[in-house]
């Protein structure tokens, strides 16, 4: 990891396995990190955890599907850093396990506000910062269920192209004032995440549902949060 020293960083969905092991390395690389979720007893626990110490670190309890909310732990990072160098744009859900034909529209548009609209709204309230200070990078995370189809899983298939559309969108409106935009794709993680997966894929045999994923990655078993 390079050395983020004066560097400050927003991590959404922190308290869960790949925000809380980003919050990890960025703290351990010297950054100051505000910390985003839902649970304010689960950030301090994630920050009691990773041993942040008072100064370094900042905890937001707020719901990315809220504009207000994303406004909010935008102000009050720029209020306690000053700045945001980097937005890790990263909370997300994965829904109900249902083909299309199943799937109930609270299931969907719980989805849609989640990670697609979170992500928006999170471009939105940093971007401005990050063009008044004329650099910046976000990183969205989308997922290979941004780049490919699954069965029983349409909503969350299509919140991932959709974080990629996003992507593609923020980084020609923000290319040319010194931010980048990327995103992220990963393949099947080890977090909480897959374990709801595989139980809603195979629920007589959530293991078997594990190897058949496993099996798909061309590593031939799951990533674990601190690769990606
Ligand atoms: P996770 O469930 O461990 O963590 C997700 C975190 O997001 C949780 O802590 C949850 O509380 C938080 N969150 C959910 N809704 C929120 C909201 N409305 N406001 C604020 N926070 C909210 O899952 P993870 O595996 O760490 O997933 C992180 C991201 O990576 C997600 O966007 C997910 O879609 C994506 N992803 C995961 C995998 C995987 O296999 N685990 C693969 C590719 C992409």
């Amino acid at each position: 990891m390079h050395d983020f020293s004066g560097k400050t960083v927003i991590i959404t969905g922190a308290a869960g396995g790949i925000g809380k092991e980003t919050a990890r390395q960025f703290a351990e690389a010297g950054a100051k990190v505000t910390l985003v979720d839902l649970n304010q007893q689960a950030l301090e626990q994630t920050a009691k955890e990773l041993g942040l110490k008072e100064g370094q670190h900042l905890l937001v309890a707020a719901d990315v599907t809220k504009e207000s909310d994303v406004k909010r732990y935008v102000d009050e990072t720029k209020n306690k850093f000053g700045r945001v160098d980097i937005l890790f744009n990263n909370a997300g859900i994965e829904g109900k396990f249902a083909l299309i034909k199943d799937t109930d529209s609270e299931s969907l548009d719980k989805v849609l506000d989640v990670n697609v609209k979170g992500v928006f709204y999170g471009l939105k309230h940093v971007l401005p910062v990050m063009i008044d200070q004329k650099e910046g990078a976000i990183i969205n995370t989308a997922s290979v269920a941004g780049l490919t189809g699954s069965q029983g899983l349409s909503p969350y298939v299509a919140s991932k192209h959709a974080v990629i559309g996003l992507t593609k969108c923020a980084a020609l409106e923000a290319g040319d004032k010194g931010i980048r935009v990327n995103a992220i794709c990963p393949a099947p993680i080890n977090t909480r995440m897959m374990r709801s997966i595989e139980a809603g894929a195979s629920p007589d045999s959530p293991e078997a549902a594990k190897e058949l994923y496993a099996q798909a990655v061309p590593m031939k078993r799951y990533g674990e949060p601190h690769e990606v």
